[in-house]
């Protein structure tokens, strides 16, 4: 068992771990990162991304958190590997616990353990993820332009990404397992005056069926009333359930919201803890981008660099007054 220590503590590799660890090691902060079970985030199990500014071309999300892996090394990260369990933020030292023993301290710590999609878990849906079923419309709806695509999920977001997806597509179906949706009225409003948005009442998916080319090609729905099956064709099919930040570890120790999200100080990274910073779809369940983790990332290591400048000046001031 080892102790790491660090100026800068960050747990997380994903675009926000990553984009703070790029600005931390260039502020001579010497960061760790903790990568978790899934290094590199969700960008790891998408394929194609054609919306992260500076690529002419389409890229490969894993291809591009390797890059950033690669740059945040260049410039002096250490990556370290394992799973935290366990964290103690009462400072001064504000520490991480790995499962094998190891503990990680910092001066500072970045909360960068971002959020996962919610799955059905119903069978096709994981093989055919990235050949027609994807949790994300701002990523993937690009790529079924003219196609008939299908949103499962009742809440805001399934009704964001059912708007967001007529941009590319006439004929966009919502599917819901009840009579009513959960979403703000003024969406609802919204999705129910577009010409280009049916919707499916009472619908649960069963299962994702191939085609013969091994992509999407229909749902297998159950009606909840009636208890009847149907076959509803479509190449696309976004599920829109939810997402769940990973924040079971900072329960108790940090402030949520009702559903698990970090919150900060309006505008900044910062949590009610000075030092903590939290910065990616940990902290955000509006945006949820690439780009905008990276960009809060490197707002929390721009704050961490600032808190450890002030407290060292205070502390000088203090032994110069004695
Ligand atoms: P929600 O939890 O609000 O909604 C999830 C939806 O998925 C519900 O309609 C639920 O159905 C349905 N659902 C859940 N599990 C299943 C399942 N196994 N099978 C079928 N359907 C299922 O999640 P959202 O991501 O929509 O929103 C999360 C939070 O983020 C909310 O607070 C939301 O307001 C907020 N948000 C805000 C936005 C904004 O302000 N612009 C944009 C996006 C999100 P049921 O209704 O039957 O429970």
């Amino acid at each position: 068992m080892a102790t790491h220590s660090t100026r800068m503590l960050i747990i997380g590799s994903g675009p926000a771990g990553l984009s703070a660890a790029i600005y931390g090691a260039r502020a001579g902060m010497e960061p760790i990162v903790v990568q978790g079970l899934q290094p590199g985030g969700q960008l790891t199990i998408t394929t194609d991304v054609e919306n992260y500014p500076g690529f002419r071309d389409v890229i490969q999300g894993p291809w591009l958190m390797e890059e950033m892996q690669a740059q945040a090394e260049h410039v002096g990260t250490r990556m370290l590997w394992d799973t935290v369990v366990s964290v103690d933020l009462s400072g001064p030292k504000f520490t991480a616990t790995g499962d094998g023993g190891d503990v990680y301290e910092g001066d500072t710590m970045v909360i960068a353990t971002g959020a996962q999609a919610k799955w059905l878990g119903v069978p096709g849906e994981q093989e055919l993820g990235g050949k027609g079923v994807s949790a994300c419309a701002t990523c993937d709806g690009f790529f079924f332009r003219g196609k008939k695509v299908a949103v499962i999920g009742g809440g805001n977001t399934a009704v964001e990404e059912a708007l967001y997806l007529t941009n590319h597509s006439d004929d966009v179906t919502l599917i819901h397992r009840r009579d009513s949706l959960r979403s703000e009225k003024i969406l609802q409003d919204r999705l129910l005056a577009n010409p280009k948005i049916s919707v499916l009442w009472n619908k649960t998916v069963a299962s994702f069926e191939a085609g013969t080319d091994g992509a999407l090609a229909s749902l297998r729905l159950v009606d909840t009333q009636r208890g009847e099956e149907s076959m509803f064709a479509t190449e696309g099919a976004f599920v829109a359930i939810g997402h769940a930040p990973s924040t079971e570890l900072f329960k108790g120790k940090l402030e949520m919201d009702a559903n698990g999200y970090l919150l900060v100080e309006p505008g900044t990274p910062k949590t009610a803890i000075p030092g903590v910073f939290a910065c990616g779809d940990v902290m955000d369940h509006v945006y949820r981008q690439a780009v905008t983790a990276a960009g809060t990332g490197c707002m929390a290591a721009l704050d961490a660099e600032r808190y450890l400048a002030e407290r060292e000046f205070a502390e000088r001031a203090k032994v110069a007054a004695e």
